[in-house]
């Protein structure tokens, strides 16, 4: 079906991804014409399998959302763009979305799916392992270790968190990586948590996940956790003016408890939308979302 200015969506979903996708969904099946805005960039494309999700445990994260939008463009009120939205604004009939490529459309309602980027540490050997053997959610890739030597890569003080938690997945070992440097109270609950202390700046890693100190210590590992920072991966809820909170990680979208975002008729879900997230609750989230967009059609 083409796109056009004047295509009577009743709601565009910005970002086709698991959050996304599950909103688009229940406003589909709520009969409603739906259009969806992809750029196929997800925050997990990295990982081989993905792991906690219900009826998808250990499945590659590209099925699960081919599956999902396989499934949601069954239905014939739904359409999909594959495109970045470089613009949203409000106008007189609800809002107007401009995507990069130069498509101009129109809805009464928007939903914000769009994610988040992760910020990784600049240490050699980090990207290419990002997703395969250095990781951020211990939930989602603890268990695969296997008991293992689990490393925690520090690039703030929220490693602590990480270390405190890990040794419940395999023997762990926190990298300070001069990045900070525990007070006592510290050393004392990562010493009660059976937690080895490395001090020193991380050169890089190598092989699986070893680590390679720049004093020239080498650390095997079989896996590593580290906090990314991230921020949104789209300006499109700044550009409406929607409000923003701080988490400890990055900046999200500020949503009430029915994912609804400070502006009227947006809602937002998913990553972009909490603190910290995984793909069960961008999935929840995102029916939330799409239920609610639907009430706000039929009742605001
Ligand atoms: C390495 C790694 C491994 C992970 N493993 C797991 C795991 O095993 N289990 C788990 O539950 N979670 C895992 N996660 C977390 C999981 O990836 C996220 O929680 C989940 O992807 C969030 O879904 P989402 O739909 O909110 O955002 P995403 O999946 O990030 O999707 C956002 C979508 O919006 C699109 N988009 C962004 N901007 C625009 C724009 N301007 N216009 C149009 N489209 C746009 C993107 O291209 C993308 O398709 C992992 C994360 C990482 C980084």
């Amino acid at each position: 079906m083409p796109i056009t200015p004047t295509s009577p969506n009743d709601a565009i979903v910005i970002g086709g991804s698991y959050a996304g996708l599950s909103a688009a969904l229940q406003l589909a099946r709520a009969r409603r014409r739906v259009l969806v805005i992809d750029a196929g960039v997800r925050r997990n494309r990295f990982a081989r399998a993905s792991h906690g999700f219900l009826g998808h445990d250990g499945r590659a994260p590209g099925l699960i959302a081919a599956e999902g939008r396989s499934q949601l463009l069954a239905y014939p009120n739904v359409r999909w763009l594959d495109a970045t939205v470089s613009q949203a604004g409000a106008d007189d009939e609800g809002f107007r979305v401009t995507t990069a490529d130069g498509n101009s459309v129109r809805a009464r309602k928007l939903v914000i799916a769009t994610g988040v980027v992760d910020e990784l540490p600049t240490i050699e050997g980090v990207t290419e392992r990002w997703g395969r053997s250095v990781f951020h959610c211990p939930y989602c890739h603890g268990y695969e270790l296997d008991q293992g030597r689990i490393g925690v890569l520090a690039t703030s003080a929220l490693a602590m968190h990480h270390a405190l938690m890990l040794p419940d997945w395999g023997q762990t070992t926190l990298f300070l990586n001069d990045a900070f440097t525990p007070d006592d109270g510290q050393r004392a609950a990562l010493a009660a948590r059976g937690v080895t202390v490395q001090t020193g700046a991380v050169a890089r890693l190598v092989d699986m996940a070893t680590v390679e100190l720049r004093d020239g210590r080498r650390v095997v590992m079989d896996g590593l956790f580290t906090v990314s920072r991230t921020h949104l991966a789209s300006p499109v809820a700044a550009q409406l003016g929607c409000a923003l909170e701080e988490g400890p990680t990055g900046s999200f979208i500020r949503t009430d408890a029915m994912q609804a975002t400070s502006v009227p008729g947006v809602f937002a879900c998913g990553d972009a939308a909490r603190a910290a997230g995984n793909v069960a609750i961008s999935v929840g989230a995102g029916a939330l979302a799409g239920a609610m967009a639907h009430r706000s059609l039929m009742f605001d």
